[in-house]
């Protein structure tokens, strides 16, 4: 059974047709975050679900999961690790081109930063095609992390993204249509 705070979830969420280019209903969260308790409940259905369960890294993609992951890190007592859009980390990085529906984009993630032996939860808004999860997962493991899960607020089940996550379990909150 659905939690029941996944209600008040899905009904803060605003969407925008659209945006940002037309026939995109866009999945706005920031009308989530103007809710204190909403975005409280959002978080701890995070942290409930993965406290206690090895987790030792928190990778979150730009920029969505810089607003998600950090708070669910610092819960579980997990390190940190953002994935950003290309020469935005001043470190040395590996990095991950991936298919949008338009053209290609990329990840990077700093050398170092995640580590053999870690157990990762790569944290992100929203799912749609799975691309943006899909180089995520590629980062981690190309590091020798081992990927435990996805973590996002929203799933597009039409876009059948899960399908595309290297056979990695993917959790979510609400589904919009
Ligand atoms: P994808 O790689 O196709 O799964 O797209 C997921 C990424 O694009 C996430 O970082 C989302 O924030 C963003 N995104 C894709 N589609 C939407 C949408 N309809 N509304 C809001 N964000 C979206």
């Amino acid at each position: 059974m659905q939690d029941p705070r996944t209600k008040g979830i899905a009904s803060t969420i605003r969407v925008v047709p659209n945006f940002p280019k037309p026939g995109i209903m866009f999945q706005d969260i920031t009308t989530l975050l103007l809710n204190p308790p909403v975005f409280k409940d959002t978080i701890d259905l995070f942290i409930e679900r993965y406290t206690g369960k090895g987790i030792s890294v928190v990778a979150g993609v730009e920029a969505r999961g810089f607003i998600f992951g950090p708070p669910i890190a610092l819960a579980i007592g997990a390190k940190f690790i953002p994935l950003r859009k290309p020469n935005k980390l001043p470190g040395e990085v590996i990095s991950e081109e991936y298919v949008l529906e338009y053209g290609a984009d990329c990840l990077e993630m700093h050398v170092g930063a995640a580590q053999p032996g870690d157990h990762a939860l790569v944290v992100d808004d929203l799912v749609a095609t799975g691309g943006t999860l899909c180089a995520a997962i590629a980062l981690l493991e190309r590091a020798g992390a081992q990927v435990v899960e996805c973590a996002c607020v929203i799933e597009l089940p039409e876009l059948k993204g899960r399908e595309r996550l290297k056979g990695k379990p993917l959790y979510i909150l609400v589904e919009s249509h």
